[in-house]
């Protein structure tokens, strides 16, 4: 798909004006979006820098403009980001490069300590098909596949408003340990121990990773498929890293988030479905957010309020509270099990889906 550089630099900025309208204090200094260049990690960055006045370095992998071909939306965001940041004095640092690799690993430490500054917040925000192991000099995939029997289901095409049914065959063992070794908490781990390593994490330094749960409709594509055996394993990291730093009393914590159109979740079978019919009923109710809402809430109300993180009872942050509010889902598959291709229009938020996922390229309307 092509992509509208200028739509971007509008569309970032009325998210930094979002931000500005949240100004805060008592929020972290330094910090380190790894994946910072859409979507949730974009987010993050954003209220991070213009919302607390942090300086950030970000890592994300995207490709520049080259020879009448466009970069990718990424790219842009985070030339946006940068200038916008350096009007008001804000120090930004973008690296592009494979955050799996140890050479990035090494590149960020080296500008922390070119910097002269301590990581206060490091989030991990990747989301990747792929992942080569340097280790071993592997190559991993992952898929977003069914475990041990195949998943029959309604899902919609966006761009036709076609409803249809899907059936999806399950993964292999060897397509769930790969997607594992892509998505899980692994790298994540690498990660903080290299920091910490190289000593360039603050004391309290606090560590997110994001997840998702949503509903049980989703369950078998999701969280009981592959990517929710990943999304296990980076939840059990977060208890791994929080006692390898406790020699400096740091923190890991996974934040389970909204449903929201980006590019990762736009390619999940029968999540299309679900999140034009999520908007659909929250927007009725006043309660639909977008990334940088979330991420304005999760800073605001979970991560810096003065007193402990609330978590749920398996340690996890949860900003995901409206969507799982039990009369929203309710009412989401009450109309999931309705949905047709004649109905979908009225009772679905497919502009709003529509929308939103063309804003991923920086157009409005087609
Ligand atoms: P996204 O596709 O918008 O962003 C992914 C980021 O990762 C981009 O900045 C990209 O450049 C970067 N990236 C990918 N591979 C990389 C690599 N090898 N090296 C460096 N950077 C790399 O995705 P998103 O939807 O914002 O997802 C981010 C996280 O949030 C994921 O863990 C996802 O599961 C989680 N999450 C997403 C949703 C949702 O609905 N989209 C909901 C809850 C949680």
């Amino acid at each position: 798909m092509n992509v509208d550089p200028e739509g971007l630099v509008k569309f970032l900025k009325r998210d930094i004006a979002y931000a500005e309208s949240h100004k805060r204090t008592g929020g972290p200094s330094y910090v380190l979006v790894l994946g910072c260049s859409t979507g949730y990690g974009l987010a993050s960055r954003i209220v991070s820098a213009f919302s607390y006045g942090a300086a950030t370095v970000g890592v994300s992998f995207e490709r520049k403009p080259s020879e009448g071909k466009q970069g990718t939306p990424g790219f842009y965001n985070n030339e946006a980001f940068e200038a916008e940041a350096k009007k008001r004095n804000i120090s930004a640092v973008t690296f592009e490069g494979d955050a799996f690799s140890l050479a990035v690993k090494n590149t960020v430490i080296a500008e922390a300590k070119r910097a002269g500054k301590k990581f206060d917040l490091v989030i991990y925000s990747l989301a990747t098909a792929v992942r080569t192991d340097e280790r071993t000099g592997e190559s991993y995939r992952s898929v977003l596949k069914p475990l041990h029997a195949p998943y029959s289901a309604k899902s919609l095409d966006f761009i036709t408003g076609e409803v249809k049914p899907v059936t999806i065959e399950p993964a292999t063992e060897e397509e769930a340990r790969a997607t594992v070794k892509v998505m899980g908490g692994e790298d994540w781990m690498d990660w903080m121990k290299s920091l910490a390593e190289a000593g360039v994490l603050a004391e309290g330094v606090t560590t997110l990773a994001y997840s998702y749960i949503g509903p049980a409709v989703t369950y078998p594509i999701y969280r009981e498929g592959t990517i929710g055996k990943a999304k296990e394993h980076l939840e059990n990291s977060a208890a791994t890293i929080t006692n390898a730093l406790s020699n400096i009393h740091g923190r890991a914590y996974v934040s389970v988030n909204k449903a929201l159109v980006t590019r990762a979740s736009a390619v999940i079978p029968v999540v299309p479905l679900y999140i034009s019919i999520l908007f659909k009923v929250m927007k009725q109710r006043g309660t639909h957010e977008g990334c940088i809402e979330q991420m304005e809430r999760l800073f605001s109300e979970r991560l810096y309020t003065g007193g402990p993180v609330p978590v749920d009872e398996d340690g996890r942050i949860r900003i995901d509270d409206r969507e799982m509010q039990s009369d929203v889902q309710e009412e989401v598959s009450r109309l999931m099990e309705h949905a047709t291709t004649e109905n979908i229009a009225s009772i679905a938020d497919l502009e709003g889906y529509r929308r939103d996922f063309l804003a991923l390229h920086g157009f409005e309307s087609l």
